[in-house]
């Protein structure tokens, strides 16, 4: 039986224990489609997951702030640092080529900049 129709876990037979463990079919539900977290199924979050760990240009926050050249940064306009600051404060920054940080990012460090370099060699 297809796995998004509600039925009785065929490993464990509703038993949520299978060879004295966890089932590890419907991870201790006994029914499937097992639901792992806000009624999404475990393996709908095992994909979501997937998507969000899969894109390898998706840095976190404090990897940027270190690609940083500290000159360059000070002599950024107030509006400049805010933006900075706003894509840092995100927690992950999203360098893959459409991302809008990395445009707003390759805007403030432009060609020969230190921190520009930096968050090239970053990328590849
Ligand atoms: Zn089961």
């Amino acid at each position: 039986m297809a796995d998004t129709e509600p039925h009785t876990c065929p490993t464990c037979g509703g038993n949520s224990v299978y060879e004295d463990k966890i089932c590890p079919t419907c991870h201790g539900e006994g029914a499937l489609p097992a639901q792992g977290f806000a009624g999404r199924s475990f393996a709908e979050l095992k994909t979501s997951i997937d998507d969000i760990l899969t894109p390898s240009l998706v840095f976190r926050s404090y990897l940027i702030v270190e690609a940083l050249d500290t000159t360059e940064y000070n002599a950024l306009t107030d509006a400049q640092k805010l933006n900075f600051i706003m894509i840092v404060s995100a927690g992950f920054v999203d360098l893959n080529t459409d991302s809008n940080a990395k445009a707003l990012l390759m805007a403030l460090f432009g060609a020969g900049t230190t921190t520009r370099a930096n968050l090239i060699e970053l990328i590849s």
